[in-house]
């Protein structure tokens, strides 16, 4: 079940921030020598809610990837800049609560599922992205997905090299069945990798209300074969 715990994630951001003091930082929006991101920064990052559309799968994103927001979550997932996700956390959950209630789901009702990282971007990130995100906004996804078969890295792929890539490459475990999830997930771009997700939910028995991303690429990008970031979207 969803469940909030604000106060921890309060208490941890105070505790970053003070550290920022003794241990200079420079903002991984902007560069410029301020905390994990700057106040300028952290204002293009408020997050603006949007739902679309996507073949029947009602996809909720808080921010749009592109300039600060790109940059800040780049720094984020690829180069070890982990002090950023309060931030980003804060807008996740904001993606989370509106898809939530724009679910009209029964409170309680619904457990929240993220993508497994693949092997190769664990290996060299240390860390799964979406779990630290959801962590410090005092959200817990489970782990009822996992990757059956290797795939390619999305960032190298065209759309329809995308779905190809992703298709049949994940399964659910056998705890879904029955359940109600809400998918959560970082980057949206053609949202191969969501459909992924809620086919093998479905056909493992279980409901999918909806998907929850931190971030959307503007539409002149979709389908775009690469940029380099969104790359295991
Ligand atoms: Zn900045």
């Amino acid at each position: 079940m969803v469940r909030f715990e604000s106060t921890v994630s309060a208490t941890r951001t105070a505790l970053l921030d003070a550290l920022a003091l003794v241990s200079p930082v420079r903002c991984s929006g902007c560069g410029v020598a301020d905390r994990a991101v700057c106040d300028d920064c952290a204002a293009a990052l408020r997050p603006c809610p949007r739902q679309i559309d996507m073949s029947g799968l009602a996809v909720t994103s808080a921010l749009t990837y592109a300039g600060v927001v790109r940059q800040v979550i780049a720094s984020f997932k690829d180069a070890g800049r982990t002090d950023a996700g309060t931030v980003l956390a804060a807008a996740l959950r904001t993606s989370v609560v509106h898809a939530l209630a724009a679910s009209h789901s029964e409170p309680g009702s619904v457990r929240l599922a993220s993508i497994p990282s693949t092997p190769a971007a664990r290996r060299a990130r240390g860390y799964a992205p979406v779990a630290v995100l959801l962590r410090r906004a005092g959200l817990r996804a489970e782990p009822v997905l996992c990757a059956v078969r290797a795939t390619r890295d999305q960032a190298e792929l065209g759309a329809r090299a995308r779905r190809e890539n992703r298709d049949r490459w994940l399964a659910a475990r056998p705890g879904a069945r029955a359940g109600r999830f809400l998918l959560v997930d970082d980057i949206l771009t053609t949202g191969s990798t969501l459909l992924e997700a809620r086919r093998a939910l479905l056909e493992a028995g279980a409901q999918v209300i909806g998907a929850a991303v931190l971030a959307r690429t503007p539409l002149r990008l979709e389908g775009r074969a690469s940029d380099g970031f969104a790359d295991d979207e």
